[in-house]
């Protein structure tokens, strides 16, 4: 869960943006109502098969003589940003992956792209493409400059609604509400 030091200086995690692609309520729950989103069975199991999925990546990228920096702590002052990311695979080039094992969502490409951002600024070095794991396959992914400025709005978003403490509408796709862990809470009233 998030941090809140204050209002120059919260920090939104490249997580925060993929939430609130899904629904900007989550937002709100999460920092301004500070309820922790309960640990689901697919995160945990998650974790477990994140070591092999990135083994797994590596070898359908055919990258060779790349290695990957598992579960690298990112954080930029210039972005506001923070997270984890799933790894870092480091050759020729930085190219950062994320795991996801459920569809493909566009969400997850601003996410990777956040943090691509904080790996640039971390590292000194442009990074033009990464990868996302799904059980059907990887993804690549171009760090665009239309997925960079999603990056910067989205995170203009999740900061106002967190420093205004204002609920935001709920998701105008309902059917996202039946398997979101903060509907006992919201209950989209
Ligand atoms: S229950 Fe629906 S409206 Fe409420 S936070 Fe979850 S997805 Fe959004």
């Amino acid at each position: 869960m998030g941090r809140r030091k204050g209002p120059s200086s919260f920090e939104v995690t490249a997580s925060d943006l993929k939430d609130y692609l899904y629904c900007p309520r989550t937002i709100y729950w999460r920092y301004v109502l500070r309820i922790a989103e309960p640990r689901t069975g697919l995160m945990i199991r998650g974790k477990r098969l994140q070591d092999k999925a990135i083994t797994r990546a590596l070898e359908l990228a055919s990258l060779k003589g790349y290695r990957a920096i598992r579960r690298l702590p990112l954080r930029s002052r210039s972005l506001g940003m923070r997270g984890v990311l799933d790894a870092l695979l480091v050759g020729e080039d930085l190219k950062p992956l994320e795991v996801k094992l459920g569809l493909r969502r566009e969400a997850y490409k601003v996410q990777l792209t956040a943090y691509a951002m904080m790996v640039e600024e971390k590292f000194g070095e442009d990074v033009k493409e990464g990868f996302i794991f799904y059980p059907s396959g990887l993804e690549r992914v171009l760090f665009t400059e239309r997925l960079r400025r999603r990056v910067m709005d989205v995170s203009r978003e999740v900061r106002r609604i967190v420093l205004s403490e204002s609920l935001p509408d709920p998701t105008v796709r309902s059917r996202r509400c039946g398997s979101c862990e903060y509907y006992p809470f919201c209950r989209r009233i």
